[in-house]
């Protein structure tokens, strides 16, 4: 199940610095998630304060 970013983010970088695999960009709106360099690890979910990421 890949994983996704709401639009609630509040574009604060924390998902962003613990990425393993830099999979996590700046969006038009929000940071989004390249679900073809994610390997599903699950610390963006972990690391972002207001549960932003969610599994798709
Ligand atoms: S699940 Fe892991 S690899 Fe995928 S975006 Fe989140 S931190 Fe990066
Ligand atoms: S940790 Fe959450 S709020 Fe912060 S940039 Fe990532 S998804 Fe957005």
């Amino acid at each position: 199940m890949p994983y996704a970013i709401s639009y609630e983010c509040i574009s604060c970088d924390g998902c962003v610095e613990v990425c393993p695999v830099e999979a996590i960009h700046d969006g038009p709106e929000h940071k989004e998630i390249n679900t073809s360099e994610c390997i599903e690890c699950g610390d963006c979910t972990k690391a972002c304060p207001i549960g932003a990421v969610y599994k798709t």
